[in-house]
């Protein structure tokens, strides 16, 4: 996609800050860091979604936004790592290239993804299982 800022990165168009590249994937910088050392980690393919991603570069997507994971904890000396993935406007998604987040994460770094959790009514939560595995499509 010629006007995707993603693409453009990919393609050296627009500048990045690399940290990993093979023929599948390519993993930069994010610009604006949740903790220094934020990573994302796309596909060389433009896709939108992550549903359409074919698998072995999904695999390749989570593996290396996993590697990045223990790289940076051990480089940046942090406890952990999310991965995070925004899929659509509602998802919270900005750039419409998809992107695995890896977010180096610090017992205190005081960032808190305001989880709530709330409670199912009787019956619905195997309502819910039952209808969503009669949808799924996995080829
Ligand atoms: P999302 O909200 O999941 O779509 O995340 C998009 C991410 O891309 C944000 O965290 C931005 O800070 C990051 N971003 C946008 N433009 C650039 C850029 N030119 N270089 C590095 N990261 C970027
Ligand atoms: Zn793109």
């Amino acid at each position: 996609m010629s006007e995707c800022i993603f693409c453009k990165i990919i393609k050296g168009e627009i500048p990045s800050v690399k940290i990993y590249e093979d023929e599948l994937v390519y993993a930069f910088l994010d610009i604006s860091p949740i903790n220094f050392g934020h990573t994302l980690v796309i596909p060389k393919e433009h896709h939108e979604s992550a549903s359409t991603i074919p698998e072995h570069i999904a695999g390749r997507m989570f593996r290396v936004g996993s590697r990045i994971g223990i790289a940076l904890k051990r480089e940046l000396d942090m406890d952990g790592y999310n991965l995070h993935l925004a899929d659509g406007q509602a998802a919270g998604q900005v750039v419409m290239h998809a992107h695995l987040h890896v977010v180096p994460r610090g017992v205190e770094d005081g960032f808190h993804w305001n989880w709530r959790q709330l409670s199912y009514p009787e019956g619905r939560m195997a309502e819910i299982a039952e209808k969503v595995a009669g949808r799924l499509k996995l080829d």
